[in-house]
């Protein structure tokens, strides 16, 4: 089991599903984690479950949708540690499932803004203190849709696509440095999003969010070689991308 006391990981969307538990199990390698998202409750029971563990953790109540505020993370996780290890970007939102023409414009911007321009300009935020680290890991939550196109998906099969698109060119940007950046498709997994995503669906029959994230956290070890490719969490399998022309 790889080692990481002394190191910093930054997860957003940490208050409840597949990041409470990538936090935790990070924490448990002994990360000190930054643990963003809204719910001010989640991060409290987060934060109970890292000391739990012996670890520690700074809870940032932030809505991810205020780009100024990103920005100010960067600086502020600047002057405590002066670099980051571990970027997880997990918060998303699913938006509504509907045909493309009946999407409400409010919706797809909401999506968009969230999934994309949040996740964009937290990795412009935290560019300079990931390259400071030793090993900075970047990981990003897609999705099976980005790529299976699934219908009435649009918004946020759209989303997902663009945040690959931007993790691989960072990773293709970053290939001579010590940064790894990969993403995640973690299959359907039972949170509060997927029961939206689909109502009738038994949660008994997926996965648990807590061993979904005990294998999505190897992305974060020290010792990981690959970049810019897509971990499939069900097939436990790295997939590799076209090479850019
Ligand atoms: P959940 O809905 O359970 O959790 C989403 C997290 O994102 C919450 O912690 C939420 O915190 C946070 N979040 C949402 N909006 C904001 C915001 N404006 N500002 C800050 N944080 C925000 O989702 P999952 O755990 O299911 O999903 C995690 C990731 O995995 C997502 O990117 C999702 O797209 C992806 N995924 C999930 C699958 C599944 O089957 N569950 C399948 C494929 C991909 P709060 O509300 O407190 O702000």
């Amino acid at each position: 089991m790889f080692d990481l006391s002394g190191r910093t990981a930054l997860v957003t969307g940490a208050s409840r599903g597949i990041g409470y538990f990538i936090a935790l199990e990070l924490a448990r390698r002994g990360a000190h984690i930054i643990a963003v998202a809204r719910t001010v409750g989640g991060l409290e029971d987060l934060d109970d479950d890292i000391k739990a563990v012996g670890a520690s953790a700074t809870l940032v109540p932030l809505d991810l949708t205020d780009m100024k505020a990103i920005d100010a993370l960067g600086g502020s996780i600047h002057e405590r540690w002066g670099k980051l290890d571990v970027l997880v970007a997990n918060a998303g939102v699913l938006g509504t499932i509907s045909p493309i023409g009946h999407i409400k414009a409010k919706d797809f911007e909401k999506v968009m803004t969230l999934n994309v321009n949040a996740t964009w300009r937290l990795m412009r935020s935290v560019e300079p203190l990931i390259r400071a680290s030793d090993a900075g890991r970047a990981i990003f939550l897609s999705s099976g849709v980005a790529h299976s196109c699934r219908p009435f998906w649009g918004g946020y099969a759209a989303s997902k696509a663009a945040i690959e698109a931007l993790a691989r060119i960072w990773a293709n940007e970053l290939v001579n440095t010590a940064v790894r950046i990969n993403c995640v498709n973690p299959g359907a997994t039972r949170t509060a999003m997927r029961a939206q995503a689909v109502p009738g669906e038994n949660p008994d029959t997926l996965p648990d969010p807590r061993d979904v994230a005990a294998k999505i956290i190897k992305l974060a070890d020290p010792a990981l070689t690959e970049t810019g490719m897509l971990y499939d969490v069900r097939e436990d399998r790295m997939l590799r991308y076209r090479e850019p022309e």
